[in-house]
């Protein structure tokens, strides 16, 4: 049995952020991947977009007390401090979000020299976790004995690299309610109202969309199995079920059009030609000027401006970038993130009820609540 005083659970972002953290203590950390931070690996396409010029409890799902006091303590700023210090200097891209200049190895190579110290255990997977006089953590390889657990193992979102549910089993185990979990920041599917949308696939185009009482203004991206994009993602944070409304044509007026004497294809519209094209055959007008369009036509192109609709549901975990819900934050102590119902058991990152937006804001969730251990 090998025994240390930490162990932490996943070598992902906020895992990787404790173990630097307490790196002058005796840490094993474990994952189930052979390599650590999979997921930063792959983020912001390559360039792992680790945080936003503006961060805040409002881009959060959750709690709002508990995500600020946790937020307030390690901010963005602080955050890109730690990085450049250490050599990275992210830079702002478009919509206020920082990302990597060549590489999300820029991140990955910090922190494998962070967490030096540590004892690193690869390709095991954490099973379950009991207390007796200290923790007895049993993973399908062997066991492990540590005087405080911090379990940093994510949610169920991209299950190829390693995702699982651990930490709400082991949450579960010793008590804690797990708010109810879904897939967030993935693609719609379509019910067959919508169908039209699939023969857009491919384009992209910018919309403005409402849910809930947010309303997000970004790029909607057409797809073969239903509509993607950063205004999709960040809708399907905030939507449950029911009605959403996209403005197919934000920021501009169609009184402006009334008198135009331009058919709607031959551009007098500042839209897609295909997506025009579709859109006319799916409300059944013929392709002419609006100054040409009786009421009820230009009633119909009005639709344009606030389509509502409700989404099938979602692409699913394989590919939603983040799991909504998890362990219930009254349960957890904001001053230390230890576990409220156990002592010495410690939750941090995504498997928390807090889900941010897109924008980087789920990168510095995870490393602010690494930051905020008191261990
Ligand atoms: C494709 C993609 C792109 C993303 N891009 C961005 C982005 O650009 N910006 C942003 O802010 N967020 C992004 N995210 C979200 C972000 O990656 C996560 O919110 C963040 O990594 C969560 O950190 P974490 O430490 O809680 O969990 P993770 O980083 O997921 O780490 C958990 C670790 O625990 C391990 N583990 C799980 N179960 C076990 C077990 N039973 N035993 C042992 N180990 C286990 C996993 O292998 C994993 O290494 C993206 C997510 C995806 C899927």
């Amino acid at each position: 049995m090998h025994k240390f005083d930490i162990v932490i659970i996943g070598a992902g972002a906020s895992g990787l952020m404790a173990a630097s953290k307490y790196r002058e203590k005796n840490v094993a950390i474990i994952d189930s991947n052979g390599k650590i931070a999979e997921k930063i690996k792959i983020s912001g396409g390559g360039k792992c977009n680790v945080t936003n010029v503006n961060v805040n409890a409002q881009n959060y799902l959750g709690d709002s007390t508990f995500i600020s006091e946790i937020l307030n303590d390690f901010d963005q700023n602080k955050l890109l401090s730690f990085l450049k210090i250490r050599g990275c200097t992210p830079i702002l891209k478009k919509e206020h979000q920082y990302f990597c200049k060549q590489s999300a190895s820029e991140i990955i190579n910090i922190f494998r020299d962070e967490i030096k110290s540590s004892t690193l255990f690869l390709n095991q997977s954490v099973l379950s976790i009991t207390k007796q006089e200290y923790f007895i953590i049993q993973t399908d390889r062997e066991i492990f004995e540590a005087k405080q657990v911090v379990v940093a193992s994510g949610g169920l979102s991209y299950p190829k690299i390693g995702a699982s549910a651990i930490a709400y089993d082991i949450a579960q185990s010793f008590g804690h309610n797990i708010c109810k979990t879904s897939p967030a920041l993935v693609g719609f599917t379509v019910q067959k109202d919508q169908f039209w949308m699939k023969e857009l696939s491919g384009i992209s185009m910018k919309v403005q969309c409402k849910v809930a009482n947010k309303s997000f203004c970004q790029d909607l991206l057409f797809a073969h199995k239903g509509i993607s994009g950063p205004v999709v993602l960040n809708t399907s944070l905030y939507w449950q079920k029911g009605l959403i409304e996209m403005d197919f044509l934000p920021n501009i007026s169609l009184k402006k059009y009334l008198k135009n004497s331009n058919k709607l294809i031959s551009s007098a519209l500042p839209l897609p030609k295909r997506f025009i094209k579709v859109f006319l055959a799916h409300v059944k007008i013929n392709d002419k000027p609006v100054s040409a369009m009786n009421d009820e036509e230009i009633q119909k192109l009005s639709i344009l401006k606030n389509y509502a609709f409700a989404p099938a549901g979602n692409f699913g975990y394989s590919k939603a970038e983040v799991t909504r819900g998890g362990i219930n934050t009254d349960e957890i102590n904001s001053d230390t993130m230890m576990s409220k119902l156990v002592d010495n058991l410690y939750f941090i990152g995504e498997c928390l009820d807090v889900t941010g937006e897109l924008g980087g804001y789920n990168f510095q969730w995870a490393f602010s609540s690494a930051k905020k251990l008191t261990l």
